[in-house]
């Protein structure tokens, strides 16, 4: 039943705490080894009976695990590399699951001679809230999880981490990094970008609408503020870790936008009428895949 013999999980949050649940309820590895860089976060995850050892030794945390895998922000990487890269087994799979894959790549691509196979990947679940209690083993049920292999790892490595997703109940995607960015700046991370912008545009009216638009908070604003309370650290990274892409398709927002503005100055139902029916479209697709 266990396709690994010891996990180390480096980052404890949400996404990290609903693999280590995953692990355990499905028994895929035989022990887990937990590390976060605050003793609150590893107390907390300790309460939670989230694995069976607990450390905020980075370097001995990886020490004889076949498991690797990286649930911190994308700005944590390069020092975590730098501590662990020396510590990995020989044989083991480091494997992530960062929300950007290009530099992610790059970063992995400055190891010199790893013996251990890295293989990138993104398993695209989530949700607003953080921290290791917000965690839940079913996060990853028929979501896709995008691996970006580097070509240096062999296909053995490769297929136990796709075993590993699939038991971990995703479908498993494998793309290239440029292309994976490409289309994750479509469909998460420009959302974001306008959720943010949505939601801080409120801020800027006087208190007293403030806090009209607090109390009257229609279900449009609501959703919006619920992409937008996700954590700023994470969405930080995501932004300038996918520049270029983010740019190019916020380009094509604001054309979007500029239409609707134009038709709505100029009265023009039928367009309007289009563009809305078409975007309804859109959802019932996303309905059709089971991804709501
Ligand atoms: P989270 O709940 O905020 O947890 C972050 C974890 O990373 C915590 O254990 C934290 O430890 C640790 N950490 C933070 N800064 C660190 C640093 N500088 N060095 C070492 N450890 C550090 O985050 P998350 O939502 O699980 O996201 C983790 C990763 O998953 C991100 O790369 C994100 O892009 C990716 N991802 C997120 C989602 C999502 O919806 N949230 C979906 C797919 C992929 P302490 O608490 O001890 O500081």
């Amino acid at each position: 039943m266990n396709i690994f013999k010891k996990t180390t999980m480096i980052g404890i949050g949400l996404i990290g705490s609903s693999i280590a649940r995953a692990l355990k309820k499905k028994r895929l590895s035989k022990k887990i080894c937990i590390f976060s860089q605050t003793n609150k976060t590893l107390n907390k995850a300790r309460k939670l009976k989230l694995g069976d050892f607990y450390t905020n030794n980075l370097e001995k945390s990886v020490q004889n695990s076949d498991l690797v895998i990286i649930c911190t922000p994308i700005s944590a990487y390069k020092k975590i590399l730098n501590r662990i890269s020396k510590n990995l087994m020989q044989g083991a799979i480091l494997t992530d699951v960062g929300s950007t894959k290009s530099t992610v790549v790059d970063t992995f691509l400055k190891i010199k001679k790893p013996n251990f196979n890295i293989l990138p990947a993104h398993p695209i679940a989530g949700t607003e809230k953080s921290g290791p209690e917000s965690g839940f083993a079913e996060l990853f049920n028929n979501r896709w999880c995008v691996i970006t292999p580097m070509g240096r790892n062999d296909n053995k490595s490769l297929n136990k981490l796709k075993n590993l997703w699939n038991k971990l109940g995703s479908k498993v995607q494998i793309m290239n990094a440029t292309e994976h960015d490409k289309i994750l700046a479509i469909t998460s991370h420009v959302p974001h970008l306008i959720s943010y912008s949505i939601v801080s545009s409120t801020l800027a009216s006087n208190s007293k609408q403030k806090s009209q638009i607090i109390k009257f908070s229609a279900g449009g604003l609501r959703d919006f503020t619920r992409i937008a309370s996700s954590d700023p650290v994470m969405w930080r990274d995501i932004f300038l870790n996918n520049k270029s892409n983010l740019l190019k398709i916020t380009k094509n927002f604001e054309k979007s936008l500029n239409l609707i503005k134009k038709y709505i100055k100029t009265n023009n139902e039928k367009k309007l009428k289009e563009i809305f029916s078409n975007t309804k479209k859109i959802r019932k697709l996303i309905e059709k895949e089971k991804q709501i």
